[in-house]
């Protein structure tokens, strides 16, 4: 029996997750669940899934928690803020943590776990790409089992060798192709792009996530900041990760090998195959994924991403080649922007252009520890809004 930790189970991946959860009460039972603002579902879900704890953004959601669930007759223990999420994340009482916190608040849990030597199923790339090395170094000194949920890095992982050592050299890897839809813009007229609405933004073709992570795709910085995820998780050089645009999402990723062999991973695009994935690994388990049926795609296409439609990848690049905190600093600028684009505050270019300027102004520095990380976290976000206001 695996005793699951869910990190921002009211989100896309963690209802994912619990889906998943759900199918095999024989081998997963959760531990706690953790949720920002939304309460109610929570509620809900702490009513379907019974954890010992659950953790919500603060006291006043706490407060609210508490009620609902007394209502129901339901006793656990509340936590709220960072504290309590690290400490779900370490507890003795799991062994599993899925890190689905978007954006930087999930650094601080997915550290503790990392730290704590979990099995981490990572979901919050951004948590990757601002500490690195951190990180990495976290999982190993701990012995925690790091396995990538982003259906790309989850293909890749799929398409590598059970003894892979994050060296690519060592095992005839010549490169990393990930995989892109392209998001919804991929076809737009560029002049028309700075007037797009959000709602616009985070209709994805293919996938349904968080708005965050849409507009991330429809920007393709979602491919720059996994980019900078498959360096940290393969080991691959920012000149051996090359990004492909394929509208339908079938292959997931591939790893191009030195004798010519590509593998890829190839599934319908629903996360809730990674998922199963990494929860069962090495074994399998049904995800409830409807079975692929490739003559009904019928045709899959393949282009070059232009990174004048699409800026936010070339910065992505750029700040992987930089190293140091340039990546946390490029991520930081992105958050920001993302949330003042879908606030209504500033244009669908302006992302880029925002980023872009925090990078130029704001000298990197090596990545020493969490406490310079936060730092530069904070000083890149500051910027960023003094730029937008
Ligand atoms: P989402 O917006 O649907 O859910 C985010 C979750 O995080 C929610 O449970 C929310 O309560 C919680 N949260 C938000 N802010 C928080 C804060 N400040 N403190 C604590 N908790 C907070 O997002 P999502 O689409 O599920 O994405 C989650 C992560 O997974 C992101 O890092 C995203 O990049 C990654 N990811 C998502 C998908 C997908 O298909 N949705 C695919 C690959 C990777
Ligand atoms: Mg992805």
């Amino acid at each position: 029996m695996q005793h699951i930790t869910i990190l921002g189970a009211t989100g896309s991946i963690g209802a994912s997750t619990l889906d998943v959860v759900e199918r095999h009460p024989d081998r997963y039972r959760v531990y706690a669940l953790t949720a920002h603002q939304r309460v109610e579902e929570l509620a809900e879900q702490c009513l379907r899934f019974r954890p010992q704890v659950a953790v919500v953004g603060n006291a006043d959601a706490a407060l609210r928690l508490s009620k609902l669930l007394d209502a129901n007759g339901l006793k656990i223990d509340i936590g709220h803020g960072e504290t309590d999420l690290c400490a779900v994340a370490s507890a003795s009482g799991c062994d599993t943590v899925m890190a689905a916190i978007v954006g930087a608040a999930g650094l601080a849990p997915t550290m503790a776990a990392a730290k704590a030597g979990k099995k981490v199923l990572l979901a919050n790339k951004e948590a990757l790409v601002m500490s690195g090395r951190l990180l990495m170094d976290a999982v190993s000194e701990s012995g925690a089992t790091l396995l990538p949920i982003d259906s790309e890095h989850n293909a890749i992982f799929q398409c590598l060798p059970h003894s892979y050592q994050r060296v690519p050299e060592q095992h005839g890897v010549a490169k990393i192709l990930l995989t892109a839809s392209g998001g919804p813009f991929l076809n737009r007229a560029v002049e028309t792009l700075e007037n797009v609405t959000p709602e616009e933004a985070v209709a994805h073709p293919n996938w349904v996530m968080g708005r965050k992570i849409s507009v991330d795709s429809a920007t393709m910085m979602n491919k720059g900041l996994e980019v900078i995820e498959a360096h940290w998780l393969f080991g691959a050089p920012a000149d051996r990760i090359e990004v492909v645009i394929h509208p339908q999402s079938v292959i997931h990723s591939m790893v191009s090998y030195v004798d010519g062999s590509v593998l890829a991973q190839l599934g319908n695009p629903d996360m809730r195959t990674p998922i199963a994935h990494a929860l069962a690994y090495p074994e399998r388990v049904a995800s409830g994924v409807e079975p692929l049926d490739l003559v009904l795609i019928g045709q899959l296409a393949f282009q070059r991403p232009d990174f004048e439609r699409f800026p936010c990848l070339k910065l992505a690049y750029d700040a992987l080649t930089a190293g140091g905190t340039a990546p946390a600093i490029l991520n930081a600028a992105n958050e920001v922007a993302v949330q003042a684009f879908l606030d209504g505050e500033i244009g669908f270019r302006t992302i880029a252009r925002t980023i872009c300027r925090v990078m130029n102004e704001l000298p990197h520095d090596e990545m020493s520890d969490i406490e310079a990380l936060i730092e530069q976290d904070l000083r890149a976000r500051a910027l960023a809004r003094s730029y937008i206001s």
